[in-house]
C-alpha cells in the first residue's frame, strides 16, 4: 500500500521549511521525499492514494512523553482545590476504584485526543495497565506503558501488583508487533524508600527495561529529600542505582548544581510539562538550562486531571513561550529544536530509533496540519507557523506505522460516542460509589 503526500510543506532536518514536496509512504515506512515535480495524474496512475497537500504541513508525529493517559476520567474533578486537597481528597479516593476496564475506557478517550491532535505514541505511567494496553492494541497507536511503584519499608517488590502488571506487561509487550514497550517506573522519591528504589532498579536492570520516574516536581519534596537523605533526588537516585538504565525523568522544576552533570553524564531525558506545571503552581523548570548542559529535552502533556487537555501543539508553544518570556530571548527556541523536542526526541527517550524523523527508511509516524484556514493567511512560513498559529484542531490527518488512524474529524479505530457514553457512566458509578 503506498501512499503520496502531493505537493507539500516540511520542516527538514535543519528546521527550515521546504514547500511543494512529495512524500511517499509504503507501507509502515517512508520510502521518498523529494521536490513535487510530478504530474498529479501521473502520481494518482501510480500510487494506491495521492493526499492533496496543499496548504498543508507534514511533520513526524508527536511523542507525548509523559502522561497518564486514564487520567481521562479525572478531568475537571475536583478543580478549585490546593494540590493536596485534589489529591488525597479527590483524586485517590476515585482512582482507588478503578477498574481495568474503567482504565480502559478512560485510556480509549486519551487516546482518542492524542489521535486528533498529531500524537503517535505515548509514554504512560498509571495502575490496572493492561486496561492501557487493551486501548493501544484496539487503536493502532504506539506506548511505553508502566505502573507507577509506591511503597514503603514493609513492601516487597515481588508481592506487589505493580510487579504482577509490569510481568504481564513484558509478556503483552512481545504480541504487540512492537507497538508496545514494558517500562518500569517508580512514582517518585518521596512515595518510596531506598530499598525499593534499589529493588526496582535491579529489577529494571535485570529485565533490560527503561525507567521511567517522577523527578523534583515540587519545591518541598526537593528540599525534604535533602533534609532526609542529605542529597537532591537526582543524587540520591544515582547513588542507589535508579539511572542506570535509560530514563525518563518528569518535570525536574527544582533541579540545581551538579544535578544538571549527573543527569547528562547517564543520559537521562527530561520531560517538560508546561501546562501541569503552571496549572497546579509547581513552578517553571528552566528548560534552557537542560538544554545548555545538553541534556535531552522532550515535552509531554501530564496527565487530564493537571492540564486538562492533551495536546502536544499547545504544550510545545506554551514551552516556547515561556522560555522566551524567562531569558528575555525570543530566539529561544526555534523551531528546529521544538520539533525535535516533541518528536525525535520522545523517539529516542523510547528506545525506538527509527521514528520520530521525516527522512526514507523511518517509519510513517506522521502528522499533517492544515494551515489553509483564515488564522494562517497570509502565508508566510510554514514552519513557524507551527508552534504559534496551529491549534490541535488544525491537525487534519495522524498516521502510525503508515496506517491512517484519524482523518478530517474521523476516528479510524475508535468509536466515540460509545467511549463518551462509557466514561460518563464511570463518572456516575464512581461518584455514587464514593457519596454513597
Ligand atoms: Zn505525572
Amino acid at each position: 500500500m503506498t501512499m503520496l503526500f502531493y505537493n507539500i510543506a516540511i520542516i527538514d532536518s535543519d528546521g527550515e521549511t521546504k514547500e511543494n514536496m512529495n512524500v511517499r509512504t509504503d507501507g509502515a515506512f517512508i520510502t521518498s521525499i523529494e521536490p513535487c515535480n510530478c504530474d498529479l495524474t501521473d502520481a494518482q496512475k501510480r500510487e494506491n492514494e495521492v493526499y492533496d497537500g496543499s496548504g498543508k504541513l507534514l511533520i513526524p508525529g508527536f511523542f507525548n512523553n509523559h502522561s497518564h493517559v486514564p487520567m481521562t476520567l479525572t478531568r475537571g474533578y475536583g478543580e478549585k482545590l490546593p494540590l493536596a486537597d485534589w489529591l488525597y481528597k479527590r483524586i485517590f479516593p476515585f482512582e482507588a476504584l478503578l477498574t481495568e476496564e474503567d482504565v480502559y475506557w478512560g485510556s480509549m478517550l486519551g487516546i482518542a485526543e492524542m489521535l486528533r491532535s498529531g500524537t503517535v505514541s505515548f509514554t504512560d505511567m498509571y495502575m490496572r495497565i493492561q486496561g492501557v494496553f487493551r486501548a493501544v492494541m484496539e487503536t493502532g497507536i504506539k506506548a511505553s506503558l508502566s505502573n507507577g511503584l509506591t511503597g514503603d519499608d514493609t513492601t516487597v517488590l515481588e508481592e506487589t501488583a505493580w510487579y504482577r502488571e509490569t510481568e504481564q506487561m513484558r509478556r503483552d509487550a512481545e504480541t504487540s508487533d512492537g507497538r508496545v514497550i514494558a517500562n518500569a517506573s517508580l512514582h517518585a522519591q518521596y512515595t518510596s524508600v531506598p530499598a525499593l528504589v534499589r529493588a526496582i532498579a535491579d529489577y529494571a536492570r535485570g529485565n533490560e527495561l527503561r525507567m521511567h520516574v517522577h523527578l523534583s516536581e515540587t519545591e518541598q519534596e526537593h528540599e525534604q529529600c535533602k533534609e532526609l537523605h542529605g542529597k537532591t533526588p537526582t543524587a540520591y537516585f544515582t547513588e542507589l542505582g535508579l539511572f542506570d538504565v535509560p530514563t525518563t525523568a518528569a518535570h525536574a522544576i527544582f533541579i540545581e548544581g551538579e544535578d544538571y552533570d549527573l543527569l547528562r553524564d547517564q543520559g537521562v531525558t527530561l520531560c517538560h510539562m508546561p501546562s501541569s506545571n503552571l496549572k497546579i503552581g509547581s513552578g517553571l523548570a528552566d528548560v534552557k538550562s537542560w538544554h545548555d548542559h545538553d541534556i535531552r529535552v522532550t515535552i509531554g502533556t501530564d496527565g487530564a486531571g493537571s492540564n486538562n487537555n492533551l495536546d502536544m501543539i499547545e504544550e510545545v508553544t506554551l514551552a516556547s513561550y515561556l522560555a522566551k518570556g524567562i531569558h528575555r530571548d525570543p530566539l529561544l527556541f526555534s523551531t528546529g529544536d521544538l520539533l525535535t523536542f516533541a518528536t525525535r526526541n520522545g523517539a529516542l527517550a523510547q528506545g525506538r530509533e527509527d521514528t520520530g524523523l521525516l527522512e526514507p527508511g523511518f517509519r510513517a509516524d506522521l502528522a499533517v496540519v492544515d494551515m489553509n484556514a483564515f488564522h494562517f493567511q497570509p502565508m508566510y512560513d510554514y514552519g513557524t507557523s507551527l508552534f504559534t498559529n496551529a491549534n490541535a484542531s488544525d491537525v487534519a490527518l495522524t498516521m502510525v506505522d503508515g496506517r491512517i488512524l484519524y482523518r478530517d474529524g474521523k476516528l479510524m479505530t475508535i468509536d466515540i460516542e460509545k467511549v463518551i457514553w462509557n466514561v460518563n457512566r464511570v463518572r456516575d458509578e464512581k461518584l455514587a460509589q464514593l457519596n454513597g
